[in-house]
């Protein structure tokens, strides 16, 4: 494994459209690995982007993250990968994973942000990349019906169609760069507890 670019810990990176049902997901997930004796660590990168940019009075909402400059929003996810891996590496061991919450593009108002660019992924080095997907139509109806984020940026539908086929080139394209797998995994309609089951089954593999 010499000249295998890799972190001790196992690295496994979930991403997917707003809404889709990331954060879920990975919450049903921490649990099932629980019960079975693996041990994760899900960090979502959002909240690492936020929380440095709260401190530089930038904003005070994550959903304001992707209006910032774009240069900005690359200094806040260089500082974001570090982060996470320093502070993953002081508690996981090569049995461990750490599970990273993100997205492969961010919809800006000045275009597809990559969100794991080589500033990142070169950090991060995942094993796994996945995608989580569901039904564009049924993706936008969790947008609408989830209160507690604004996601009304997306374009509805037709929006979502393409934020799913520019996360799949983007994903690609982020693995091709360090030797990931990419996965997808299918977050259908009440039934994020079998979308965690899968992930965990695969990820248990690795
Ligand atoms: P973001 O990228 O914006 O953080 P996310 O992918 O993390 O979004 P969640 O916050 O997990 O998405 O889920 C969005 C909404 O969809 C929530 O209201 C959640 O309860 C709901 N949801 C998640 N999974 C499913 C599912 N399988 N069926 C129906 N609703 C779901
Ligand atoms: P989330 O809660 O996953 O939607 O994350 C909140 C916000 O953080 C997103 O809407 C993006 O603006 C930002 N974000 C998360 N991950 C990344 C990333 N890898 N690159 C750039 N921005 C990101
Ligand atoms: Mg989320």
């Amino acid at each position: 494994m010499s000249n295998v670019r890799r972190n001790e810990f196992k690295v496994v990176i979930v991403t997917g459209v707003p809404g889709v049902g990331k954060t879920t997901v990975l919450s049903l997930a921490q649990r099932k690995a629980n019960e079975r004796g693996l041990k994760l660590k899900v960090l979502n990168f959002g909240d690492y982007m936020l929380e440095n940019a709260v401190k530089k009075g930038l904003l005070s909402n994550r959903d304001q993250i992707r209006y910032l400059s774009f240069r900005g929003q690359l200094e806040l996810q260089a500082a974001a990968a570090t982060a996470m891996v320093e502070e993953a590496g002081r508690e996981l061991s090569e049995r461990d994973f750490l599970m990273v919450d993100t997205h492969a593009v961010v919809k800006t108002p000045l275009g597809y942000l990559p969100g794991l660019p080589s500033h990142v992924i070169t950090i991060l080095k995942p094993d796994m990349i996945v995608l989580v997907e569901a039904d564009p139509k049924e993706i936008a109806a969790r947008q609408q019906r989830d209160s507690t984020r604004y996601r009304s940026d997306f374009g509805g539908e037709e929006g979502v169609r393409e934020i799913i086929e520019m996360s799949r080139y983007a994903a690609i394209a982020s693995a091709v760069e360090v030797g990931s797998l990419v996965t997808i995994i299918r977050n259908a309609e009440g039934k994020a507890g079998e979308a965690a089951e899968q992930l965990i089954n695969m990820i248990s593999k690795l």
